[in-house]
């Protein structure tokens, strides 16, 4: 096991850029439910229909019933050791791009700065009239709640029929077409088109090493089958160790 965090830090350390995709999984340690958790938001409800535009646009109530309580604990939520890492490895020059499918907003909260959310925050909620912006935590009350225009509310996020922010997108292909390599973390890679990020980084020739209990991605050139918690501490922990014996080398990169 200790081999496999050192061979991944070396590949990772050689292939940079670095980019990471994540999803649901890497925030389940933050205590929140993963798409497929069991007891989970959406084990109760179907996320096709609870989450839909369809739905919100004729009922936006039922929307905000289930996710009135997430944005009004906005501020509770907490960044995991495995969004640290990630961070940490962002300021250290080993990861370029952090490309999140979660809504969670916790890689920003960690410290990431270059995130591309790709189906958008729960942070942000905007007025779907006037465009007000208001802040999670801080949303009216209500059922749904209304803007001061009186307009409905509507959270910075993509909901299934939606399309996802053009620039967002083009910004995420561009990050895995041009990676040495990328992160595959706590994703089931089967909600498009994050999913076919991975697959278009390898065509492009960049190394793909997996980070999930269990291996969802196909094509993976490397696993790390653990917790996203517990992985990234390590692997970082090996790649800060690799960079500190090169700079003693005088091999700085
Ligand atoms: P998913 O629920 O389909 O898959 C989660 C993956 O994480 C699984 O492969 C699972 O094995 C893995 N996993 C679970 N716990 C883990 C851990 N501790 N460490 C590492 N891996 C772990 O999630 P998805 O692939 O992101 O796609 C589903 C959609 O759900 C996305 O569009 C996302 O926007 C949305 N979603 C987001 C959040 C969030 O923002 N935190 C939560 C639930 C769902």
């Amino acid at each position: 096991m200790d081999n496999l965090y050192k061979q991944v830090a070396r590949t990772i350390a050689a292939n940079r850029p670095c980019v990471v995709l994540s999803g649901a999984g890497i925030s389940a340690e933050s205590g929140i439910p993963t798409f497929r958790s069991k007891g989970g938001l959406w084990d109760k409800y179907d996320p096709a229909v609870y989450a839909s535009i369809e739905v919100f646009n004729r009922d936006p109530s039922r929307y905000w019933s289930i996710r009135g309580e997430f944005i009004r604990n906005y501020h509770e939520l907490k960044p995991n050791p495995a969004h640290t890492a990630i961070a940490d490895l962002e300021k250290s020059g080993f990861i370029s791009q952090v490309i999140t499918q979660n809504i969670d907003g916790l890689h920003k909260k960690a410290g990431s700065l270059n995130v591309i959310e790709m189906h958008g925050s729960l942070r942000e909620i905007f007025c779907l009239v006037c465009r007000r912006e208001y802040l999670a935590p801080e949303v009216p009350e209500g059922m749904p709640p209304l803007c001061q225009c009186g307009g409905v509310l509507k959270p910075n996020t993509v909901l299934f029929g939606e399309p996802l922010p053009p620039v967002a997108l083009e910004s995420a292909y561009q990050a895995a077409m041009t990676c040495g390599s990328m992160l595959v973390i706590g994703t089931s890679a089967v909600v498009y088109p994050a999913a076919a990020l991975p697959g278009l980084a390898k065509q492009h020739g960049a190394f793909i090493v997996e980070i999930n209990i269990e291996k969802a991605f196909a094509d993976a050139d490397a696993i790390i089958q653990e917790k996203a918690g517990i992985a990234l501490p390590l692997l970082a922990a090996e790649i800060k160790a690799l960079a500190d014996m090169r700079i003693e080398e005088g091999e700085l990169s």
